[in-house]
């Protein structure tokens, strides 16, 4: 098969072929349809996160059941799915009560690879899924059947970019009516916090960017006020919108922690600041600011998601016309072309650059 492989941080990907292996026991191989470009990716081929070389990335995808491995139940072949990076046993307490994003089980595909190149290397699996590739072997608990009229670019969005905005809002902070959120970067994950405040029916929705042409599609997605960071004291304006409270929660979607601090720094007395982008710096704050006004800071992962029973909500969400997909798709690039596709992201061009198959 034809895949994308990262040999060296920082580098362009080798686009070449590799060989692939059956799906084991609880494991699938999926024949990809569209895979998107995510920042994740592009920090784990940049090195920011360490990991073992070479591996081949992509982690947002959707595709079609190509083979079962012994034991699977959930999908047959055929079948077209949303792939994720989420594992889960089913069996762990976290899974039993219902958090199988916070899974603590032990996969073979931890350690194990079902790829190697040519040259009889082994290829690592990056962030779980590698969808930068024909197919990809994964396991069952990965993959979440879809309607056979879901567009397959669109769906592909689900398994990351989409469930990790709108889930932050929705699942982790259980925004309530008629409260006040904050969105700080409105790029691909900012842009689905804010439709999943509009769901939640928050009011304001406040988007704040540098950017005025992505405060302007914030306000397509349902927020109701924006703010360029670039152009006012951004804390200011947000509690000048809130009658000077604050917001009751603060999204912050951009990786870095001084976004972090004008997040809790945004917030009401008992609002909640959740860390959503990739911040990896030090945060200085000040225990008395959660003591004296009852804050809360507290992170999400993947939009703490039931891939099983989020993802066809969403689906029947989109095909509602409530859920916005098809205006986060900025470009789609043939696999071949992945190099450009990537670089656009780097440069802030794109939403969410696809890759079809
Ligand atoms: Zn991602
Ligand atoms: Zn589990």
């Amino acid at each position: 098969m034809k895949a994308a492989v990262c040999y060296e941080f920082n580098k362009p990907l080798v686009v070449e072929q590799l060989d692939i292996d059956k799906p084991q026991k609880g494991e699938v191989k999926v024949r990809m349809a569209a895979t998107a470009v995510c920042h994740s990716d592009i920090h784990f081929i940049c090195g920011d996160m360490g990991g073992n070389l070479p591996f081949v990335p992509g982690h947002e995808s959707s595709g079609f059941i190509e083979e079962v491995g012994e034991g699977v139940t959930s999908v047959k072949v055929g079948d077209p799915v949303v792939l994720s990076l989420l594992r889960s046993c089913g069996v762990c307490p976290y899974c039993r009560t219902g958090r199988p994003n916070m899974c603590e089980a032990k996969w073979p595909l931890d350690t194990e690879s079902r790829m190697k190149n040519r040259r009889g290397q082994a290829i690592g699996h990056g962030l779980r899924v590698a969808s930068f590739a024909e197919f990809a072997v994964v396991d069952q608990s990965q993959v979440v059947k879809i309607p056979a009229n879901m567009p397959m670019d669109r769906a592909a969005l689900l398994a990351c970019g989409v469930i990790t905005g709108f889930g932050a809002v929705v699942n982790r902070a259980k925004v309530k009516p008629m409260s006040s959120v904050v969105v700080i970067g409105v790029g691909g994950v900012g842009l689905n916090a804010i439709q999943g405040a509009k769901i939640a029916g928050a009011y304001p929705i406040i988007a704040v960017d540098m950017l005025d042409n992505k405060l302007q599609a914030a306000r397509t997605f349902g927020a109701t006020h924006t703010v360029n960071g670039k152009q006012t004291d951004p804390v200011q304006a947000v509690k000048d919108m809130t009658s000077g409270r604050g917001a009751d929660y603060a999204f912050v979607t951009v990786g870095v922690t001084s976004a972090v601090r004008q997040g809790l720094s945004m917030i009401a007395r008992q609002g909640t600041t959740v860390i959503v982008g990739l911040a990896t710096q030090d945060l200085t704050s000040n225990p008395m600011e959660y003591i004296d006004g009852e804050k809360m800071l507290t992170g999400s992962f993947m939009g703490t998601t039931n891939l099983a029973v989020d993802v066809p909500k969403l689906v029947g969400l989109y095909q509602a016309g409530a859920l916005k997909l098809d205006e986060l798709i900025s470009a789609r690039y043939p696999l071949d072309r992945i190099n450009e596709a990537i670089e656009s992201v780097k440069k802030g061009e794109a939403l969410r650059n696809v890759i079809v198959f």
